[in-house]
């Protein structure tokens, strides 16, 4: 027996099944860069990032050291309680990277779930209105208030929550309204106004609106020029807070510091977590004073904030602009799609090929005419580019999307490989070689 499968079966009698995604026998034993090294020696290139987390690279010896110092120098204060330095600076530069000419505050956590979780108890304190508006195949976290503002199928064993109502996405390779983008003059929008608006639910009663810039979990979708500009017209015409989850696109991923820059939009609300402290647990919400101090004392955690991590996200944000990670993806975000698309023009079960920076997905069908998800071809194709040495997972509704977020360190030649495993990969997974 390897070293893998026995701390897999370690696993299968110690740790709760309730934490389980898993989607390959993948054990992390050590990673540097893009790399990670199992525990029986094996190498991959993780076009993942662990979930969109490692965007400086695993074990960048900035971050490493700023930990370590800060470790020895101060290894905790509850920053509820008794303030750190650390914690104050990171604040202020987290307030000045959000654009926004009002005044600004910023709350920590350690995690999306539960920095949605602090707006899902904020918006109505801050408001007096209790309902919040999100999207359909939004994914905004497992606590009772995000999970409940979350419109994904992971979700669908959950029964509590409320007072949410989910719209349509711009999901326009799968357009709900059956319309071109082209011509459709963004009906969607129209849609939320002349029927949402008008017979489900009065915008009077409606305290946020919460959207990811670009729906990850929701397959990767990357709304349409104007989108979001009309989406947040909307907001200020009706007096909703407008508020964008940069969990999963924040720091750099899309070729800008946040997601939300592409498209010139100002937030009231940005929410932040995976890449903030690559990979020490920290979130933060940065948003308007009156919405962040609406609750004093009403979502805290005792190691929220604390030195440690804060002094890790510090670094990331200072290696994140100096080496220009952002500008990175940019770059090789465009030279991965112009691959994928050369990869998709072979291939017909590649329906669609989309992103901004690094943030890809490439939609898998049974038949481009159709759109059917080929969702099992996808599952076999995650797992072959495991067996070939390439990390990556699904995302979608249907979990038919094959999802590239690597480090923002990435190369050309590594992008050139994961390219080459995918072809294989898919090739396989086709010909019943897996
Ligand atoms: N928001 C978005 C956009 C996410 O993608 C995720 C996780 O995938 C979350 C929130 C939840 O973050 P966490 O898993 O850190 O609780």
């Amino acid at each position: 027996m390897n070293r893998s499968t026995e701390l897999f079966q370690r696993d299968a009698d110690a740790v709760s099944d309730v934490m389980k995604l898993r989607f390959y026998p993948m054990v992390a034993k050590a990673a540097g860069g893009a790399l990670i090294r199992d525990a029986d020696g094996r190498e991959y290139l993780d076009f993942s990032a662990g979930w969109g987390v490692a965007n400086t690279g695993y074990g960048h010896p900035r971050i490493v050291n700023a930990v370590c110092k800060e470790m020895n120098r101060l290894s905790f204060s509850p920053t509820i309680s008794v303030l750190n330095e650390e914690s104050i600076e990171l604040a202020e530069r987290l307030r000045e990277m959000t654009p926004g000419d009002f005044e600004k505050a910023v709350w920590y956590g350690h995690s999306g779930s539960d920095a949605n979780e602090f707006l899902y108890k904020m918006i109505p304190a801050a408001t007096g209105r209790s309902r919040i508006v999100s999207f359909v195949g939004s994914y905004h976290g497992q606590t009772m208030g995000s999970y409940s503002m979350s419109g994904h199928p992971a979700q669908g064993k959950f029964t509590g929550g409320g007072n949410v109502t989910r719209i349509p996405y711009p999901y326009c390779y799968r357009c709900p309204f059956e319309r071109d983008r082209e011509t459709c003059g963004l009906f969607c929008l129209k849609y939320v106004e002349d029927f949402v608006f008008a017979s489900q639910v009065s915008p009077a009663q409606v305290g946020a609106l919460i959207a990811e810039a670009v729906q990850c979990d929701g397959g990767d979708v990357v709304p349409p020029d104007g989108y979001l500009q009309g989406l947040e017209r909307m907001c200020r015409r009706y007096g909703i807070l407008f508020i964008l989850d940069e969990v999963k696109i924040g720091f750099g991923r899309t070729g800008k510091m946040f997601g939300f820059e592409n498209w010139g939009v100002t937030p009231d609300a940005v929410v932040m977590a995976k890449p903030m402290g690559s990979g020490q647990p920290i979130s933060a919400v940065t948003g308007r004073k009156e919405l962040m101090d609406a609750g004093v004392g009403m979502h805290m955690f005792t190691t929220a904030g604390n030195p440690v991590a804060c002094a890790a996200s510090l670094a990331t944000i200072d290696v994140i602009e100096e080496e220009k990670l952002a500008e990175n993806a940019e770059i090789q975000g465009e030279y991965l799609l112009g691959r994928l698309r050369e990869l998709q023009a072979g291939c017909p079960v590649i329906g669609d090929v989309r992103g901004k920076g690094l943030v890809i997905g490439i939609e898998l069908v049974e038949n481009p005419e159709t759109k059917k998800p080929a969702s099992e071809l996808a599952a076999l194709v995650v797992y072959r580019c495991y067996e070939l040495g390439l990390l990556l997972f699904d995302s979608g509704i249907s979990a038919n999307v094959i999802e590239l977020t690597p480090p923002l360190i990435i190369t050309k030649q590594q992008c050139d490989r994961a390219v080459e495993v995918l072809r294989q990969a898919i090739e396989d997974a086709m010909t019943g070689r897996i």
